[in-house]
Formats: C-alpha cells, structure tokens, sequence
C-alpha cells in the first residue's frame, strides 16, 4: 500500500467524525453492545454487504489501464472516429481473465483468457470482448448455458467433473478445434502479457460511403507467446495462485508496459458469399493465406489500478457497445452476447453501471433518455426533457450513426449450420502441419491427464473425435487413456448418431 503520510479525521459515511474506532460502545465494562453505536452498526452492515455477484463466467481478471494507438490508415473500410487517423490515440481499460474458475481460482488452469478492452472514444465507449483463442466450442447459443455448466461443478459432489467435461464436448463435435487449441500449450499462457487477444466473433466494418466489410481482430502480443506446461502450473497453482494477476501489475510498476499490435483480416461480403464454410461460425479461423493480416495499431497498458474493486471488478464490457464504423455480424454467438452481457451487468452491478467511473463514457457525453433506477449517483439530467420526441431542445438522433443496411433473405426457422463435415478440417491442419513434434507430445499428454479420469465410454467417444482430425492424434490419445484404438478407429467412421448410440452404456461398447 502507497504511504502518502499526511493524517486526516477518520468519518463515518456521511462524513461525520469518529471519536473511537477500538472499543464498541458498551453498558458499562462488562455490559453489553449498545444500538446507538451507529458507528459500529454502520461498519458492520457495510460490511455485511461488501461482495456483489461474482461474474458467472471469467469471474478471476486482472485489469490496467492504456492507450490505444493507430499505426495504419484503415478509414477505407471503417469510419471509426478512433480510427480514422495514423497517430490517433484514445484511453482504454484492459480486463484479462480465466472462464470457469471462481474469483479465488488460479490463474495457471487449463482455461480459455477473456481479453477485454474498452476504448474510451469521442463517440462513445468501445468494448471489444474477445478471448486468447481464435475459435469458440460452440456455435449456437442456446448450448452456451449447457456448456458453461459442464466446465464448472458437479451439483452433487461440488467437485469439477472429468464426466460432465468430456461428455459433453464429445457429444459436441463442432468443440474439436477449440479443444485441440485448448490442451495445446497455448492452453495455460504463462501470462496475461504473453498471449494474443482474438475476436473470435467476425464483425462489420462500415464506411461513410455505406461500404461494408467483414473483419476479424488479432492482437498479437509483443512479448511474444510463452505458456506454462502442465507440470508448471501445478507449481504455480499451488505456490502463487495469482502469478498473472501479480505479473501485470509488477510489470506495470517497473515500467515494462505491456503492448499488442492489432491486426485485421478483412473479408468483402462477395467474398464472404462463397467462401468455403459459413464465414459467420466462431468454430473456424480464416486462414492466414487467405485473409492476410493487416496492421491497425497499437494497444499499450501502462496504468495499475489505484483500486481493484472500483476498476476491475465493476468494469463491465459489453460486445453490443459498438461505435459507429462498426456493427455485428449475423453470428449467432455473438447476437446473444449482445443480449447477455449487458444483462448480466444490470444484475452484478445493476441499471446504472454505465454512472461507475471505469463504465463511463468519458470522452463523450451521455444524452439518453433514461432516468432514475437503483444507485443514480449522478445529477438525473435534472430538469431535462426525459421523452423523446420533444420540443424542449431535447438530443436528437443522428442519421449519420445508423448502420448501412444489408440483405437477409430466408424462412425463420431453427436452422443447424450445413457444413458438418468441415469440423475437423481446421483442427486437422493445425494438428499435422501448424504443430511440431514437441507440440503433439505436450497436446497428447495434456489431453491424456484430463480424459483418463472420464468414464471408458466417453473416452472412448471423445478419442474417436480425435481419431477423426487425424489417425495418428486419435491413435496416440487411445494409447495413451488405455483404451483399445480399433474400437476408437470403428467409432470414428460412424456417424454421430450412431456413435452416441453405440457409446451409450457400459454393454454397447462391450459389443463394439
Ligand atoms: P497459418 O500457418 O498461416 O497460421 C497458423 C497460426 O496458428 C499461426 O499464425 C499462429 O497464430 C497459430 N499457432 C501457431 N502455433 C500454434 C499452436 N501451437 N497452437 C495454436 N495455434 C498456433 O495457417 P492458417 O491461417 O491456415 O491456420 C492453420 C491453423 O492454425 C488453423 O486451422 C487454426 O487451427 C490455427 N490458427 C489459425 C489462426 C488464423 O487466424 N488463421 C489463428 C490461430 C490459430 P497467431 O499468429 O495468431 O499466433
């Protein structure tokens, strides 16, 4: 704690003087506590109050605050106000985080990072809301709840489950490349410093001229990537259970700021028209070849948090706080984080937490027409018009910020993506020719120390979706849980239906 050695009288909440903050106020010297302690009531009450929901999901983070630098001129396929010149800076706030872990948990697990970041632009705030992997282990939203719950506790023993792990993302296979990349070594960063923050979601970018475009963002670290083995983060995880968190602050104090370059790939939507696999799946990456990235800036983080709580734990990122310039895509992940996170904010820190400081829109002024609500800490807009139309000088809409309009045609319906057998393509490239032989080694023996402790027949099911990537990982990854790679062999050449129905009990994988 910083010493700033000059004294000052010691209050309650409302600012009024404390006469003694050691001794309760008692009826005599044996008696007991007195109500009219209001001092002592109003510790403890405060006190009593003091956690506010954890977040579901990535629940543990570190945060810091930067800038944000523009490096190339990208104003032809974006009209982003902070990003329409070479030299443009603009404030952020960082947040990086594990998913499934408690706010206790250690940053060393096997877990994919959150890599937020809010740009505090002059139109408005900018939350990117992205993860250090490129690709997510889902594509529709509504397993999203399904998913989360797995990697979380078992409601009976309260223990992390190796069966509700594995069963369901073998019961999913669109969660290959995900997995792979996960019990890959990019699986544990060894920091938050030394990992790429991924967009995962394709976005829309739009110019002035009503142009789109469809992106996809990469920040790459600077400190280059580094990861911990398993082995390594046993060490960590017992020794120093917040060696990331503790990492990104020492760094910044020292005034080793932390840096990324931002890439872009950009897709035109004709392009995206007939591009092999459906452009709008978060399961899949576009290939570099393809796609090349191309610089956009640079993210810097040189400013510790004077107080975690005001800044990292009530920092709330949302993916639907875009800027004009950009837009979602039609993804359907990303629809419901548009929805989701905002909700969930309103229950963590309720309907104002656009008033808590690190929220704000500090570099543009907020003329809604919202009011009141729980915790209004700011002036209500006073005497303002609080309807809209009106005729009393209220704000205004502005034509310029709509999005430009693009084309949907179809049927509603519940429609499954129609590209089945593209699931394992991307994998299989990363596994056979983006992997060296030191890579393999450690993703097959990070996968092996997970799934041995799954029953034998979904490890039996989870090996055949190895199997499918590629013979040699699913022959391995058999070898290696102890279960016969002919049956794993078998059940990788049927379909999915009849491998779950094969794998559904102890007497049907007898009889493969
Ligand atoms: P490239 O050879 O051009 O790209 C491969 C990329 O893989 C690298 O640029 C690097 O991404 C990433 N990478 C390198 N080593 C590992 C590792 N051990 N674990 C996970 N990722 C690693 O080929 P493609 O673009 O055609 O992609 C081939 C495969 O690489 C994909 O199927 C996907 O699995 C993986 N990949 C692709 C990315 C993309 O956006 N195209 C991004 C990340 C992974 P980076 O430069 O971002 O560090």
């Amino acid at each position: 704690m910083k010493n700033k050695n000059h004294k000052k009288r010691l209050t309650t909440a409302f600012g009024i003087p404390v006469g003694d903050d050691q001794n309760s106020l008692t009826a005599g010297n044996r008696g007991p506590v007195l109500m009219q302690d209001v001092h002592l009531l109003e510790k403890l009450g405060h006190f009593d109050r003091e956690r506010i929901p954890e977040r579901v999901v990535h629940a543990k983070g570190a945060g810091a605050g930067g800038y944000f630098e523009v490096t190339s001129d990208v104003s032809k396929y974006t009209k982003a106000d902070f990003l329409s010149k070479v030299g443009k800076k603009t404030e952020v706030f960082a947040r990086f985080s594990t998913v499934g872990g408690e706010k206790g948990s250690a940053d060393a697990e096997r877990d994919p990072r959150g890599f937020a970041v809010k740009f505090y632009t002059e139109e408005g705030n900018y939350d990117f809301v992205g993860n250090n992997t490129p690709v997510f282990f889902i594509r529709d939203p509504l397993k999203f709840s399904d998913f989360i719950h797995t990697q979380k506790r078992n409601p009976s023993t309260n223990c992390k489950d190796p069966d509700m792990f594995w069963d369901f993302l073998s019961l999913t296979p669109e969660s290959i490349h995900q997995v792979t990349i996960l019990f890959s070594d990019r699986g544990i960063p060894a920091t938050y410093r030394h990992m790429n923050g991924y967009s995962s979601h394709t976005f829309m970018w739009y110019n002035d001229k009503e142009e789109y475009f469809w992106v996809q963002y990469h920040f790459k670290t600077d400190q280059k990537i580094k990861n911990l083995t398993r082995q390594d983060a046993e060490i960590f995880k017992g020794k120093d259970p917040d060696h990331a968190t503790r990492d990104l602050y020492d760094a910044i104090e020292k005034g080793e700021y932390p840096s990324w370059t931002l890439q872009v790939q950009i897709m035109t939507p004709e392009e995206a028209e007939d591009y092999r696999f459906d452009i709008f799946d978060i399961t899949k990456v576009w290939p570099h070849a393809d796609f090349p990235p191309r610089e956009v800036g640079r993210l810097v983080l040189n400013r510790n948090p004077d107080n975690y709580f005001a800044e990292v734990e009530q920092a709330a990122f949302s993916p639907g706080n875009l800027v004009p310039g950009i837009a979602p895509s039609p993804d359907k992940m990303l629809q419901a984080r548009l929805f989701s996170y905002h909700d969930t904010h309103i229950h963590r820190l309720g309907p104002n937490y656009h008033l808590i400081p690190v929220n704000t829109s500090k570099n543009a002024q907020e003329n809604s027409y919202q009011r009141d609500g729980l915790m209004r800490t700011d002036k209500n807009f006073g005497g303002k018009p609080n309807y809209w139309p009106n005729s009393f000088n209220g704000p205004e809409p502005d034509e310029t910020a709509k999005q430009p309009p693009f084309k949907i045609l179809g049927k509603v319906d519940r429609y499954p993506f129609t590209h089945p057998n593209d699931d394992f393509i991307q994998p299989r490239a990363l596994y056979r020719d983006v992997m060296k032989d030191m890579d393999r080694d450690h993703l097959i023996g990070n996968i092996v120390d997970h799934l041995s402790n799954a029953q034998k027949r979904i490890k039996l099911r989870q090996a055949a979706l190895f199997y499918k990537v590629d013979p040699d990982y699913g022959r391995r990854v058999a070898e290696g849980i102890g279960v016969d790679p002919k049956k794993v062999e078998k059940l990788s050449k049927m379909s999915n239906e009849e491998r779950v129905k094969a794998t559904s009990s102890d007497d049907t994988i007898r009889n493969l």
